[in-house]
């Protein structure tokens, strides 16, 4: 590992070690548990529990369960899954419903120190007199009530007495402040809704920006970092905070990870899931967590990809195929090489007289200690039509009439004849092998221009085999001037109901990645069955060993 230098936040964790600022750092990931984890969550992450890492602080997963509607016990689940399945541990697992009633008190007492109140006014006249950013808000004819005024009306919306919309809270902070956040934001809005954890015992809710810095004050967050949207919100974090006289954990802002070729709003992820474009929240082809999981990422390779692209101040777009690349780099590693034929064309060696035999094969060369299986050659076989052209041009160095190629880790063959149907459809090649051509025999180190993958025809399994392409056609759908979903790619699930596979990949694990040779990195998809295996292409390969 090189020497990386440091990024903005580890410089203010060590400057803040440094001057004994605090013992230990503590840090968050909070996320809503209105929608699956995307690749986008896992930058925060990897930032959130790496610095606390490397540290020696500790992270809480802490769910901003604010909002009633949108949220459901099913996401809570599927994020925790996904961050355990990342490698990492909380030191908590908290909610931010759990200090509803601490969050109450709170607001009762700013309204004690007449710093909030109860607005009758409608959303409508309440964005109205906001203002805009160049002209000061006008003051809410309700922003003057007395304590006891707003204390009673606050305790009558926490009891029910109001519908929705009725009445709000808000902080009482400077309607003239040219950063329209601190124009009197709201704190509490009435919902009777139900909620996953608290059930009906609430029907006013707080906003983000009052549940916020507050739960992280109430867990001693010394770091709480976020995005750039929430630059403008920190001066009121602080505010709070200040007010309150409570800990004072500091906000962070970085730039959230965009990728091109997808969308990663929770919000747009869901519509893709509804409306159908997608079987649901794990279809291989989502940037979620769970997508990226079954189509046969690694963790290994979403963390370095993490790590590759830092920490950021400023928003951009990383290009996919950059975790494309983290993903290959790590699965040659582990990756087992497994021979799968997509397209099959029958071979019939000639002169080949044994029943069949078990030709050792390396499972990875990239890893010495996963060792050889045996992969059955027999007289009749498949290889890829696209390895055999009858007229080919100068630089076509595989299969043709007349010319050999080498058949992995069995012999070389040499093409005698081509036999077709009445249609002239080539159905079958007649060759014939060097019997002393394979590994270790006498012609051993015959040299052939190249190397192609083939399975035993009387051994072969079939497998489905599902080949992804990017879900959308354009670099940046969500910032397209029609609506995101007019830009999918109509073409980006191909589906091979059987191409046939070496007997080894029978016994198929979730545990296991493989490296179709010269086709790519594919993984067992969780649809598979004794009687159907079906595999996910995660990536293709580089095509380095194709000639
Ligand atoms: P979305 O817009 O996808 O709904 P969100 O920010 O509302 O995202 P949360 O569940 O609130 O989703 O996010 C949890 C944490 O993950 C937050 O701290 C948020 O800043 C961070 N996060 C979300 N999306 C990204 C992203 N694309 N890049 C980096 N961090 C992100
Ligand atoms: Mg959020
Ligand atoms: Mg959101």
């Amino acid at each position: 590992e090189e020497e990386k230098s440091l990024n903005f936040l580890e410089e203010i964790v060590e400057e803040d070690l440094a001057a004994g600022k605090y013992k230990s750092i503590l840090t968050r990931f909070p996320p809503e548990p209105n929608g699956y984890l995307h690749i986008g969550h896992s930058k925060s992450i990897v930032l959130n529990f790496g610095l606390a890492q490397k540290y020696g602080g500790k992270t809480n997963l802490r769910f901003d369960d604010t909002n009633p509607v949108t949220e459901d016990t099913e996401y809570v689940e599927s994020i925790k899954e996904d961050i355990r399945w990342l490698g990492f541990e909380w030191a908590n697992e908290f909610y931010a419903s759990d200090y509803f009633e601490q969050l109450y008190l709170f607001a009762e007492d700013l309204i004690g120190k007449g710093l909030a109140y109860v607005d009758d006014s409608s959303a409508e006249d309440i964005a109205l007199m906001k203002g805009t950013p160049t002209e000061a808000g006008t003051a809410s004819p309700y922003r003057n009530r007395t304590v006891e005024e707003n204390l009673q009306l606050f305790r009558d919306m926490r009891a029910g007495k109001y519908r929705d919309g009725e009445r709000v809270l808000r902080a009482k902070v400077d309607m003239s402040a040219p950063n329209m956040q601190l124009r009197d934001p709201i704190m509490y809005r009435i919902k009777h809704a139900h909620h996953h954890r608290t059930g009906d015992a609430w029907c006013i809710y707080p906003m983000y920006d009052f549940a916020h810095g507050q739960s992280d004050s109430i867990e001693h967050i010394t770091h709480s970092i976020c995005t750039l949207e929430f630059v403008s919100h920190r001066p009121l974090y602080d505010w709070f905070i200040e007010k309150l006289e409570i800990y004072p954990s500091r906000q962070y802002e970085f730039a959230r990870l965009n990728l091109n070729y997808t969308v990663m709003s929770k919000r747009k992820l869901l519509q893709l899931v509804n409306k159908g474009y997608v079987t649901g929240w794990d279809d291989p082809r989502m940037p979620t967590i769970s997508g990226l999981r079954r189509r046969g990422y690694t963790p290994e390779s979403i963390r370095m990809f993490a790590d590759k692209i830092g920490v950021q101040k400023r928003e951009n777009l990383i290009d996919v195929s950059l975790l494309e690349f983290c993903v290959r780099e790590h699965l040659n590693k582990v990756a087992l090489r497994r021979m799968v034929v997509f397209d099959p064309l029958k071979v019939v060696i000639t002169n080949y007289e044994q029943e069949e035999e078990w030709l050792p094969s390396e499972d990875n060369p990239e890893d010495a200690a996963t060792g050889h299986r045996k992969v059955p050659f027999s007289r009749e076989l498949y290889i890829e039509n696209e390895d055999f052209m009858e007229h080919p041009p100068k630089k076509f160095f595989r299969l043709s009439p007349g010319q050999m190629v080498r058949l992995k880790s069995a012999y070389v063959i040499k093409c005698d004849e081509v036999i077709k149907d009445a249609a002239g459809k080539i159905t079958e090649l007649r060759c014939s092998h060097l019997p002393e051509s394979k590994s270790g025999g006498a012609q051993s180190n015959i040299k052939v221009q190249a190397t192609i993958h083939w399975v035993s025809i009387p051994h072969a399994i079939t497998a489905e085999v599902r080949l992804y392409d990017r879900l959308f056609r354009v670099d940046d759908p969500a910032n397209e001037e029609a609506d995101f979903s007019e830009y999918i790619n109509p073409d980006s699930l191909q589906v091979l109901p059987a191409a046939y596979a070496e007997p080894a990949l029978r016994d198929a694990k979730f545990n296991e990645h493989y490296q179709f040779l010269r086709k790519g990195y594919f993984y067992l998809d969780k649809d598979s069955s004794e009687e159907k295996l079906i595999f996910n292409r995660t990536t293709t390969l580089r095509d380095t060993w194709e000639k």
